[in-house]
């Protein structure tokens, strides 16, 4: 990591923390691609955030990479970069890609319990030095939320978060919905945190805020990969089902299924099924819909997975379900435990 310490003395201390993705990015002229460039030329590029009264640190990974190579590991350095600063600043601004965004906010989410101040994620659509970029304002608000306080001086926000195109979302509901648009994720199930205009408008009834904000987080870097996403589609042969659910590296599959949970009824795709629940894996039930939840006993085709050993994963993103069975088969090798914490609301992440 390389550090940049700014010595003023001011109410809040943000770091921000440069991991690469299109807002630090530059065309290279040798092949006409977008490549990231060095951290300190995005801070020359936005000079209104020297108008702040605040402390701004800032740190870099020391390879800023495209959010499509980011791995389990960059999410750890995350987490222990966080965790070692944890008292020196108020909020944290992550500046990353927004191909992988909403899995990484949703990964650090469970990785960072009981937390109490702001994570912010965001980047940007167009490089921050082109013209219409899109990462100056995302930046700059983001950097206002990472340092809003209450009347009793805690965090407004003390959530994992995406900000980006107006909107903050809590970062395990948040999804990358367009790939064009300044407006690039959506929250489909859960309530905007904040949306700025004029002004940043806060949605405090909406906000999770720690039980006791005098605890110290704990922050978990152990993650179990062994998972595998099966996309349910008509034409899905016994052998791709069978590969998937049955085969010997997966401690878990996600089934993301059709709009309220359901999958094909057909004999050969149950049997599948029973025959991974057999082999000790767990399957867990996402809808492949951008909104609404899985509701297995709606209609027969739910039913069936459901009387098959198939668990809900009720209103979750995928990306939010694979981060929680990540962290989850992380913290412990027992699949009892990992089922019964998959059904609670550990983190926002589900709504019961
Ligand atoms: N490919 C880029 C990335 O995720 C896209 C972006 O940042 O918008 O790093």
């Amino acid at each position: 990591m390389k550090y940049k310490f700014d010595t003023d003395i001011a109410k809040s201390s943000i770091l921000l923390i440069y991991t690469g993705g299109t807002i630090g990015m530059k065309m290279d002229s040798a092949d006409q691609t977008l490549k990231p460039f060095d951290f300190s030329q995005i801070l020359e590029e936005v000079p209104e955030l020297g108008k702040f009264a605040y402390r701004i640190d800032s740190c870099t990974f020391e390879s800023v990479i495209d959010s499509a190579d980011i791995e389990p590991k960059s999410w750890q350095k995350m987490v222990e970069l966080i965790e070692d600063k944890y008292d020196l600043y108020d909020g944290f601004v992550i500046l990353h890609g927004t191909d992988t965004m909403a899995y990484s906010a949703s990964a650090l989410s469970f990785m960072i319990e009981n937390l109490t101040k702001p994570i912010i994620f965001t980047g940007s659509q167009l490089p921050v030095g082109t013209a219409r970029t899109d990462g100056k304002e995302n930046l700059i608000s983001s950097v206002e939320i990472a340092a809003a306080k209450d009347s009793a001086g805690h965090a407004r926000v003390p959530e994992v978060c995406i900000y980006f195109g107006n909107s903050l979302m809590r970062g395990n509901r948040s999804q990358k919905v367009n790939s064009e648009n300044f407006r690039a994720f959506r929250s489909e199930n859960y309530p905007y945190l904040a949306e700025a205009g004029i002004n940043i408008r806060y949605n405090d009834g909406s906000i999770l805020k720690p039980s006791d904000w005098d605890r110290k987080p704990s922050f978990h870097t152990a993650l179990d990969t062994r998972v595998s996403i099966l996309k349910i589609h008509p034409g899905i042969t016994p052998q791709v089902v069978r590969n998937i659910l049955c085969g010997p590296e997966t401690r878990a599959v996600i089934l993301e299924t059709y709009g309220a949970g359901n999958a094909p009824s057909r004999q050969w795709f149950l049997d599948l099924v029973k025959e991974g629940i057999a082999m000790g894996k767990i399957i867990l039930n996402v809808t492949q819909c951008l909104a609404g939840s899985v509701n297995m006993d709606l209609y027969a085709t739910g039913k069936k997975l459901e009387e098959a050993g198939v668990l809900s994963g009720y209103d979750s993103t995928t990306e939010g379900a694979l981060a929680k069975l990540f962290y989850l088969m992380g913290t412990s090798e027992d699949n009892r435990f990992v089922t019964s914490e998959l059904g609670r609301n550990l983190r926002g992440e589900i709504t019961k």
